[in-house]
């Protein structure tokens, strides 16, 4: 048997063992032209489940350059996975790692999507220049995660943020930034649980929920903050902003009434605003004054605003 030959035979068991492997992979390897890398690099082999599960052969994805295009389509996203790669490809050979590792959302040929943990190497061997890249699908558990994490920061009923969700949320906000806070509390709403039932009652919370996502904008946390009584935070908000909501709110509640067994009936909410200032800067601070305000919307009647401005 000739040198070449038994490389080549080599090479056949090495891609026939990588073929039972039930993990996509691939093997790529520089492309040199004029002596010089292009940057590129060319697919030399995909085992089995790599064709089975992404449904890509080397005929329609020949290169690194086919991958990205294909496998990233939106291009907004792919920029994203490719500048996170250049990120964990430096940080591993900075710390003489051998590969490095990305979850990235992909697209398979049929264009359905799945969450992998791809791994590739980074160490380089020069001859052949052959690099393995392996993906581990984590659809499954990256999807529950996500779900689960959205479950525990949101109230089930309203749909809305439940106190995690405020403080996940407050921990992306400016604390420079002056912070409105809007309290409201439906007015006698135990009359509502005891005349109409207690589906009705969730039905007027869910009511509610929907016009504050109506009523405010994307940049704006909105909460169930306990049974019956809703809390806005307003980032970057002055006190006639903060206002002027907790006004649209209570006239929006009262005016369009609550819908139950083809009967309207009225519903309002009482509010109670805050702003954090030099000397109320806590979050817990400025719901303080809110609550302290919205007593005082309750003790003057109910179906109205009142403010506790620094
Ligand atoms: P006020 O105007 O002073 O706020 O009077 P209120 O009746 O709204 O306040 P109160 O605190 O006396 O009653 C609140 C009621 O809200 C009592 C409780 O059973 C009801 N509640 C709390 N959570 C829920 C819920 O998820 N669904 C329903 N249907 N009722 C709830
Ligand atoms: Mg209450
Ligand atoms: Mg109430």
């Amino acid at each position: 048997m000739n040198k070449a030959a038994s490389l080549d035979q080599l090479k056949q068991y090495f891609f026939d063992a990588l073929d039972i492997v039930p993990l996509p992979l691939l093997i790529s390897e520089g492309i040199v032209s004029d002596n010089v890398e292009d940057g590129n690099r060319a697919h030399v082999f995909f085992n089995r489940a790599f064709k089975h599960q992404l449904g890509y052969t080397l005929d329609t994805m020949p290169d690194i350059y086919s991958w990205f295009d294909k496998a990233y389509p939106d291009p907004l996203y792919r920029q994203e996975v490719i500048s996170h790669w250049h990120q964990v490809v430096h940080r591993a050979q900075i710390q003489g790692e051998r590969t490095a590792e990305l979850p990235a959302l992909i697209s398979h040929a049929d264009g359905t999507q799945r969450w992998y943990a791809v791994t590739a190497q980074v160490d380089v061997a020069p001859n052949p220049d052959w690099h393995i890249v392996v993906l581990r699908d984590i659809h499954q558990l990256k999807t529950s995660l996500e779900e689960t994490t959205h479950a525990s920061l949101t109230d089930s009923l309203t749909q809305l943020s439940n106190r995690r969700g405020v403080n996940a949320w407050l921990k992306h906000q400016e604390k420079t930034h002056t912070m409105g806070v809007i309290l409201l509390d439906i007015d006698r709403f135990k009359r509502v649980n005891d005349t109409l039932g207690h589906v009705a009652g969730d039905r007027l919370l869910v009511q509610i929920a929907g016009q504050l996502r109506q009523l405010t904008t994307t940049d704006t946390c909105c909460a169930r903050w306990g049974g019956e009584e809703f809390a806005i935070f307003l980032p970057n908000s002055s006190p006639q902003k903060t206002a002027q909501l907790a006004n649209d709110i209570c006239l929006q509640v009262h005016h369009e009434g609550f819908l139950w067994q083809a009967k309207w009936h009225n519903v309002s909410v009482s509010a109670g605003c805050a702003l954090s200032s030099s000397t109320i800067r806590h979050v817990d601070d400025i719901i303080q004054h809110a609550d302290n305000a919205l007593y005082k919307a309750k003790q003057s009647g109910r179906n109205q605003v009142c403010y506790d401005w620094p």
